[in-house]
């Protein structure tokens, strides 16, 4: 119903002239309390009673579907409620009211036609989560046939970041990006986040966790042809952690191929990722070797935003701070993390902080849109 997308205001400021709109030829009834209804184009606004129940509702707003229907109403059932007589001729605020409503509707209109996202956020907004995890499945169901047919995927990890973020970092930050991604793409859904990937070269670190490659090629084929058939027309995984970037690359080619109709994405340049981050840090003054590869003052940032409780400020120490390109990361990849720096970090968090962490993550998110792009590259 149109009227529901009324803004607030308009609403607020309908309900209060509405008591006082009388236009012509309309009844009025009053209550032992003195207060006024008017019949208004089939229904009662004002203040005496519900009329749809069988309680008294003063002070309430009150709607019925035909004066008859009120009338018997008053005299069987409250016979204190009289008729006090028929109002002709003053419309005090009947017009002001029409002209506030008129001029609402041409506003909505007009926003409509500015934001063409407008529907499709609208359809968001409505469903409680976009994450699959938290919705039923036939509320998947329904989005996917209203048109949701976007999928995202985050492909994080459980590994090491150094002594003061927690292990679960790259794919904690992997869902809130995707999760903004699939928003900013639009009739998008966000599958389970993938929380473990390829960590070998951190292993020398407790707690991280490492598949092998061929394990998350595996689960990343699974993925695809677990979505594939639910009717997703696209596909788009998004790697947070460097060693899983190969992997993904490999992962859409396979896909591709096996589901020629459905348009397998993934956006598979690490070093464009690390190189945006360390862009945006510099914005703020922040070298590209403090913004780091790893647990550096970007990443820092980001889970501050976003975990600001498992981020031990009083550990913020600096790491690696050389140069850090293919050569290094394909030594790390090689020797392990430990052959570069000896706390696991790659940058320096020491000037990390929640309000550039909020920055870094929008911007990522509108980098890795761009990269993705809206449309679909491979449909048939
Ligand atoms: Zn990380």
């Amino acid at each position: 119903m149109r009227i529901l997308r009324l803004p607030a205001p308009v609403v607020v400021a309908c309900l209060c002239l509405a008591p006082f709109a009388r236009p012509q030829d309309s009844h009025y009834w009053t209550n032992q309390y003195g207060t006024r209804a008017t019949l208004l184009g089939g229904a009662v606004i004002g203040s005496v009673l519900d009329l749809s129940g069988t309680y008294y509702n003063p002070g309430g707003m009150c709607l019925i579907k035909d004066p008859q229907t009120l009338m018997a109403a008053k005299v069987i059932q409250y016979p204190h409620v009289s008729l006090a007589g028929n109002a002709r001729g003053s419309v005090p605020c009947a017009v002001p009211l029409v002209l506030l409503l008129c001029f609402s509707f041409a506003c909505q209109d007009k926003a409509a036609l500015e934001k063409p996202g407008t529907q499709a956020q609208a359809e968001e907004q409505a469903m409680k989560t976009i994450r699959m995890e938290q919705m039923t499945w036939p509320e998947i169901k329904r989005a996917i046939e209203s048109g949701f047919t976007t999928v995202v995927v985050a492909v994080g990890s459980t590994e090491q970041h150094g002594p003061h973020l927690p292990t679960m970092t790259d794919a904690r930050i992997g869902e809130e990006l995707s999760e903004r991604v699939a928003r900013k793409l639009g009739h998008s859904l966000q599958a389970r986040t993938i929380e473990v990937g390829f960590s070998e070269h951190h292993l020398a670190f407790a707690g991280t966790i490492s598949l092998k490659p061929e394990t998350l090629l595996l689960i990343l084929r699974d993925y695809a042809d677990s979505l594939a058939r639910h009717g997703f027309t696209r596909i788009v995984f998004i790697p947070t952690h460097g060693g899983n970037f190969a992997t993904v690359k490999q992962a859409v080619e396979e896909a591709r191929k096996a589901h020629p109709e459905i348009d397998v994405t993934g956006f598979t340049d690490m070093l464009g990722l690390i190189g945006i981050l360390n862009r945006m840090s510099a914005e703020y003054g922040v070298s590209a070797e403090e913004s780091g590869a790893h647990a550096g003052e970007s990443e820092t940032s980001m889970m501050m935003a976003l975990e600001g409780g498992l981020v031990a400020a009083d550990r913020f120490a600096p790491g690696y701070l050389g140069p850090f390109g293919e050569a290094e990361a394909k030594l790390m990849l090689e020797k392990g993390t430990s052959a570069i720096t000896a706390n696991g970090i790659l940058g320096d968090p020491r000037r990390a902080s929640a309000e550039k962490g909020k920055v870094y993550l929008e911007g990522l998110a509108d980098f890795l849109v761009s990269k993705i792009g809206v449309k679909a590259t491979n449909q048939k």
